[in-house]
């Protein structure tokens, strides 16, 4: 049997006007701001106008550790999505916007799969609404005006050795990571040596994500820190006077896209910051705005739960105010094969002892997610080589872990798929039985927070960090930071710092490389391992594919 791409399901969706879409959650044309037929921003006037209602309960989707088998978190949140509108219930899902070095990167959008899929997949995997660009440019911006303040005379004093703020694009460049700018002599500037980062992982989109309103964004995007001075006094953004043009920039950017599913139901995609050296779920802005207009909400992290349903909780939650009433974890039978040490090849044949032998990786992120006191609900994300006994294997221990196991087939068959899923998920969400509490308090030191996450979450014995690191983090206590939160940075591929390292290993402890302060954003980094913030592509690029067909379609896109 052979199946369908996602592009070619997306091309046959049968999109409703998106003013249709935006009255399902009580919202008038007007409030709407079309970018084309089927996308819009959600007017700033309306968000503020619906602060007093009440909330509808919320939904994170997370994942056992990631495998190139492929997990399906995007696809099981649109499956979810609209599987709770199939059963009645007024539902919304918020995803990420997509980042375009990926996409002409290696194969595989942000717009789900198979019959879970939110469209215009090719315009959300590309331009969109030019949030990215919007980024792009206010990130920039600051930097032209660093370069800019030292050329004119440096006031600030600025020590071109410590400018630690470099420059984004939105595409995987290798070439671009370390480079020296201002060659040419004395009309260029100073020389020094900077880099490009991907759009997606500047703090600018981390800034965006995090912020409830442009006042709040500006005053983040002045707590920015650009660079030192020679006796290592902070350079703010706010004293290069750039957070007011750079939220400017931002303005249009700020304000959430409503967008559909195949199955017309509404989704929220809004931000996309890296899950790594940031966070890695869309903006809070998006997700408060759907809280306050559908009764179930269904929104992503990033990456594995370790990083990913963490950051969410202890970075997102905190910040915004808000707590999750059930978390679904997905699992794939592949993924629990790979976990139980099967290579990609080997994939499609059955091999239930394999599964069983992954299944710890699963155990530890179901009893990890229950200490946020939030119900988990395991759902399988059903692939056709998958047997009965292989799903078999999942049920029997997520059960043997306290938690219910829900084979879902969304990916073939949409919202019929998920209707067990869905029911589950609205009843638990009902009941009320979560009591979210975040894993440390914020008046916790830096290096006791992180130790905490080290040992509760990855299960290490140990953190590993020299002086340098510990005087650091002391002195951002100092210097009044204490309070922040944690984003730790580490290898999505295994619960300890080392990818190789699948399943739930034992006995590990965690090496801190080094920390940095997203004084904006409101994180403090925590590095361990090698983190890219500027990737590039492999050897054939899916943009080798990429093209325009007769009729003008975008082909060779998933
Ligand atoms: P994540 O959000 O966890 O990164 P996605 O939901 O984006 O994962 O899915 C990654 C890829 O896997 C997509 O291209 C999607 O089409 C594919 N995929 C997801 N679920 C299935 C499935 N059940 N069967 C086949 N392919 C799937
Ligand atoms: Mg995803």
């Amino acid at each position: 049997m052979s199946y369908k791409s996602d592009i070619e399901i997306a091309r046959e969706a049968k999109k409703r006007p998106i003013q249709e879409i935006g009255a399902k959650l009580g919202m008038d044309a007007d409030h709407l701001l079309p970018y084309g037929h089927d996308k819009a921003k959600i007017s700033q006037d309306f968000i503020d106008g619906v602060q007093g209602k009440k909330n509808g309960k919320l939904i994170l989707v997370t994942a056992i550790n990631p495998t190139p088998a492929g997990e399906g978190k995007t696809t099981t949140t649109v499956g979810l999505g609209d599987g709770l509108n199939r059963i009645g219930k007024r539902a919304a899902i918020c995803i990420r916007e997509a980042s375009l070095g990926p996409c002409f990167g290696m194969k595989g959008g942000a717009a789900g799969g198979g019959y879970a899929q939110v469209v215009p997949m090719e315009e959300m995997n590309l331009h969109f609404t030019g949030d990215f660009h919007a980024i792009t440019a206010a990130h920039n911006l600051l930097s032209a005006m660093i370069d800019n303040h030292i050329y004119w005379g440096n006031e600030l004093e600025i020590d071109e050795r410590r400018i630690v703020w470099r420059r984004v694009m939105d595409m995987n460049d290798r070439a671009l990571r370390d480079m020296v700018v201002g060659l040419g002599g004395v009309p260029n500037g100073f020389a020094r040596q900077t880099g490009f980062d991907i759009t997606v992982a500047s703090e600018v989109m981390a800034i965006l994500c995090l912020a409830r309103n442009l006042d709040d964004l500006k005053k983040r995007l002045g707590d920015i820190i650009v660079a030192y001075t020679r006796d290592r006094q902070p350079i703010y953004a706010r004293d290069i006077g750039a957070d007011g043009a750079m939220t400017v920039l931002l303005k249009d950017a700020m304000q959430p896209n409503l967008v559909q599913t195949l199955e017309n139901n509404p989704a929220f995609v809004h931000g996309g910051p890296f899950a790594n050296i940031a966070h890695g779920c869309n903006s809070v802005i998006a997700t408060t705005t759907a809280l306050k207009l559908a009764d179930y909400v269904v929104t992503e992290a990033g990456f594995g739960a370790d990083l990913g349903a963490e950051k969410f909780m202890n970075i997102k939650c905190r910040k915004a105010g808000i707590a999750p009433d059930v978390v679904v974890l997905v699992a794939t039978v592949r993924a629990m094969k790979m976990n139980g040490g099967v290579s990609k090849a080997d994939l499609d044949q059955e091999n239930v002892a394999a599964v069983a032998e992954g299944c710890p990786n699963l155990g530890r992120h179901i009893s990890n997610l229950k200490a946020f006191g939030v119900p988990v609900v395991v759902a399988i994300n059903h692939f056709v080589t998958d047997t009965d006994a292989e799903i078999q294997a999942i049920r029997d221990a997520a059960r043997a872990e306290g938690a219910e196991a829900i084979l879902c087939k969304h990916w073939a068959e949409g919202s019929a798929g998920t209707i067990e899923l869905a029911t589950r998920v609205a009843q638990l969400a009902d009941a009320g039985a979560a009591q979210f509490a975040p894993l440390y308090r914020d008046d916790m030191g830096l290096f006791e927070k992180i130790r905490t996450i080290a040992t509760r979450i990855y299960r290490a014995d140990d953190v590993l960090a020299d002086k340098k690191i510990r005087d650091q983090l002391r002195q951002w206590e100092d210097a009044g930071y204490g309070h922040l939160p944690i984003c730790m940075a580490k290898t999505q591929y295994s619960f300890s710092t080392d990818p190789n390292l699948r399943g739930a290993p034992t006995g590990h402890s965690v090496p801190i490389r080094e920390v940095r302060l997203s004084a904006g954003a409101g994180f403090v980094v925590v590095i361990c391992g090698e983190i890219m913030t500027m990737p590039g592509l492999p050897r054939k690029p899916a943009a080798l594919e990429i093209g325009l067909n007769e009729a003008g379609d975008v082909e060779g896109l998933f």
